[in-house]
């Protein structure tokens, strides 16, 4: 008898696994339908021994002290800034933009004071912002926009941003420094072996069990349970009843070159080029030395593995008629990107995660 089937050996099902098991003494049936643990944050040495993520780059990143030291239990951590250069109008230039990115687009040699003057000339006064468009337009206007965000968004979700909500390109912020930084969080780490030796290290627990290469339906019945946690799509979980929920997916293509560098900055996104919307060699993430490198590619896509929930209203209302039914059903807890279909970081999911736990052991008290 488990105490808990828990569906999904990402960040979701791994952090409540380990918590259940370790600090409240119950018993885990843990399932993944993929051949490894980790969710998309799994990493692997790919065939020349270079450390890749194979669903794409992930860099952490949090302001959250709780997270950050609940995850240093598994992990000591390389110190890690992560940097972008995007691919405009022939050059390489930062993004976020910055006050580089815009001297360098016009051959111009503005202050920081003179780069906000240009940005209010150039802004569009928005009443209200809604869209992921609005976002941008109203920070550094339309030429701009045009240039970074307008079609890597079309590429990435097969949307225009008007469509999308403002949450999306909010995600990127503006400056008007020289910070290139991508992100600016108090904590910016990689996991130093890696994010698959993090995951072993958090599901190494006597009262563990871990199933790959199954899908929870396959087993449900012939397994006794008392409770479920489940972090894959929610509207397959429910038989997709009211119809389905977009999820966007992509395409990866690894490859492997034959030089210990390929280009100049982690990650280079190509907003109005090609098919595929950016370019990481992983080597930088992770610093490791090798005479090869590898990289990837990512080509959005409309079919395939979810990996993104798309924010926009119709989709929220969608997730709101799935969530009642998930809230009608008390012996499962929905955690994750995808069962609560929010565009989360892997922080926000680990957050996620502890604070379901937390309830979880509210109720057993409750109960008592
Ligand atoms: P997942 O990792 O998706 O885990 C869910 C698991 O459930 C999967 O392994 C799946 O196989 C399993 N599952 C689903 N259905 C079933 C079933 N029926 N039976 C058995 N198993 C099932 N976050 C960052 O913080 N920084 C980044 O740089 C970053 N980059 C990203 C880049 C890409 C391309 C993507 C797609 C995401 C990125 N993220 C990043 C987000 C990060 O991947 C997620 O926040 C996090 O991995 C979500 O964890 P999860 O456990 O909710 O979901
Ligand atoms: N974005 C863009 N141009 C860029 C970088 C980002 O238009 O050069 C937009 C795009 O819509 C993207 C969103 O901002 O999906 C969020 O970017 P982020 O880098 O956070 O995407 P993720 O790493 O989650 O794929």
């Amino acid at each position: 008898m488990f105490d808990y089937l828990i569906v999904g050996a990402g960040f979701a099902g791994s952090v409540l696994a380990e918590r259940l098991a370790s600090q409240s003494g119950k018993k885990v049936l843990i399932v993944d339908k993929r051949p490894h643990i980790g969710g998309n944050a799994y990493d692997h040495y790919d065939d020349s021994g270079i450390l890749v993520h194979r669903y794409g780059p992930h860099i952490f990143h949090t302001n959250s002290r709780e997270v950050f030291e609940y995850l240093s239990f598994f992990t000591e951590w390389r110190p890690y800034e992560h940097r972008v250069l995007a691919s405009v109008d022939g050059q390489l230039v930062p993004i976020p933009i910055n006050l580089d990115t815009v001297n360098r687009l016009y051959g111009l040699n503005l202050t920081a004071f003179q780069l906000e003057e240009f940005f209010a000339s150039v802004a569009e006064q928005k009443d209200y912002i809604r869209t992921s468009e609005d976002v941008v337009v109203s920070k550094v206007g339309r030429e701009l926009y045009e240039k970074f965000f307008r079609g890597y968004t079309r590429k990435q979700w097969g949307l225009d941003p008007s469509e999308l909500d403002r949450s999306v390109t909010a995600r990127v912020p503006t400056r008007t420094n020289r910070d290139d930084r991508y992100f600016t969080d108090t904590y910016q780490a990689m996991p130093l072996h890696g994010y698959t030796r993090m995951f072993e290290k958090m599901l190494s627990h006597p009262n563990i069990k871990i199933m790959l290469n199954t899908d929870y339906r396959e087993i449900q019945e012939a397994i006794a349970y008392r409770e479920m946690i489940y972090t894959g799509p929610i509207d397959e979980f429910f038989d997709y009843c009211y119809g389905k929920l977009p999820y966007r997916s992509l395409e990866f293509k690894h490859e492997t070159l034959n030089k210990p560098v390929h280009q100049p900055a982690p990650v280079i996104n190509y907003p109005n080029e090609h098919p595929y919307t950016r370019v990481t060699e992983f080597k930088y993430l992770t610093g490791q030395e090798h005479l090869k490198t590898s990289i990837v590619y990512e080509y959005p896509q409309a079919e395939g593995d979810p990996y993104y929930p798309i924010p926009r209203p119709e989709n929220a209302e969608l997730y709101k008629q799935y969530k009642a039914l998930a809230d009608a059903t008390p012996s499962v807890s929905f955690v994750g990107r995808l069962a609560t279909y929010k565009y989360y970081n892997m922080d926000q999911v680990v957050a996620q995660a502890l604070a379901i736990y937390s309830q979880l052991v509210q109720r057993v008290l409750i109960k008592i």
